[in-house]
């Protein structure tokens, strides 16, 4: 598909786009309030053109009401939105160039599939039939049901009728697709089938994708960057391998991927990396400037098994438990000498010698924990 007449448009040349030329949607200090509820608090937030942005955090944050301000059905109550460079003050949500699909994806059922896609279009007196034709059948290639436009919704399965949704959505070739955890009714095997589509989609359109989900593997595994919201606020925006590895705070860290967060402290370098100590368990070197009282983020894979029990960074710990993986088993280990109740996740590659729980174990951190001003 290509972009509609109208997004090719540059942003307006003013002074106001922060020099970002690829901003399609920007975002600047924006809050809503419902009667006391703050809905969303202070965010300033750029979509740029032709990426696939995944808006996550957890339940009541504020990702609907970000995606329902940007398609125009709220308007903020403070702060400013532009879309392709004009701002969207007073612009109504059939007149922006975005369009959202809901979680609950209402079809009509006396309609065909093609009907249904074409439904809005049909309305649009600047197209004509033959344009409405080529369009839907475009659109149904692009959700691999080219042969099912014919067919009832009804008899369609949960995932195809989710696909027709997403070609509804693409048919009037929106700058801006935003969707509403639009999977999160499907199984776990057509959730990955159509986060596989979604990507594939975000590649083969020209617009952009901003879409919400409080799924956070799923947001890594298909994202061009993500942005993580916590009450209403943005608290840090990029890749998924640089939040996974960089994270902002301590809720990044424990909410994209997993991870232990543990009390440790910062000794400063003398001619060498800082070392981060642990209880009285664990000394491992670390990249920071901290020092003195930190909390610590000690990923799975940072915890291996070792033989070299003398090295600095092996400890002695006891399995509690254990969950087979597949490809690997996580571990939940008790580090010998540490605080009651102090548990490190551990994923260990499956070997001829599993370890079962209440076994000892000799363990080592290989990786460098992140570390976090306490
Ligand atoms: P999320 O999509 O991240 O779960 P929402 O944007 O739906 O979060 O909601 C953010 C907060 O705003 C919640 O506390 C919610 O109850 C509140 N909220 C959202 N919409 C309304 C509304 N129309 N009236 C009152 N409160 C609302
Ligand atoms: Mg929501």
């Amino acid at each position: 598909m290509t972009a509609r007449a109208g997004a090719e448009t540059p942003p307006s040349g003013g002074g106001h786009d922060d020099g970002e030329a690829a901003a399609l949607v920007r975002l600047d200090g924006v809050r809503k309030t419902y009667g006391d509820t703050t809905a969303v608090a202070d965010l300033t937030l750029t979509l740029r053109r032709n990426e696939l942005f995944t808006l996550v955090g957890p339940s009541g944050c504020g990702k609907t009401t970000t995606l329902r301000l940007i398609s125009g059905f709220e308007s903020p109550t403070e702060g400013t939105i532009r879309i392709n460079g004009e701002p969207a003050t007073g612009v109504p949500p059939e007149r922006r160039d975005t369009n959202l699909v809901f979680q609950q994806h209402a079809l009509f059922s006396h309609m065909s599939v093609a009907e249904n896609v074409g439904y809005g279009l049909e309305k649009d007196p600047d197209v004509g039939a033959d344009e409405v034709a080529r369009r839907v059948e475009s659109a149904l290639d692009l959700v691999n049901l080219t042969e099912s436009g014919e067919r009832s919704p009804g008899a369609l399965s949960g995932g195809q009728q989710q696909r027709v949704a997403l070609a509804r959505a693409l048919v009037n070739e929106p700058a801006v697709l935003l969707l509403d955890e639009p999977l999160s009714s499907l199984d776990r095997t057509l959730r990955k089938q159509m986060q596989a589509e979604l990507r594939r989609l975000s590649d083969a359109v020209e617009g952009s994708f901003c879409y919400v989900t409080h799924d956070q593997e799923l947001a890594m595994a298909v994202s061009d960057r993500i942005g993580v919201m916590r009450d209403g606020e943005l608290v840090q925006v990029g890749t998924p391998a640089a939040v996974y590895r960089n994270p902002a705070s301590p809720f990044v860290a424990s909410f994209i991927g997993d991870t232990t967060l543990v009390d440790g402290t910062v000794e400063p370098a003398a001619g060498g990396a800082p070392t981060l100590t642990v209880g009285d368990w664990v000394t491992v070197p670390v990249a920071t400037d901290a020092t003195g009282t930190v909390t610590a983020s000690i990923r799975p894979e940072m915890v291996a098994r070792t033989d070299d029990a003398a090295a600095d960074h092996a400890f002695e710990a006891v399995v509690r438990e254990r969950t087979f993986q597949g490809e690997a088993v996580r571990y939940r280990l008790a580090p010998v000498g540490a605080a009651e109740g102090v548990t490190l996740a551990a994923s260990i590659r499956d070997t001829d010698a599993p370890l079962s729980a209440g076994e000892r174990v000799t363990a080592a951190i290989t990786g460098d924990p992140v570390v976090f001003d306490a």
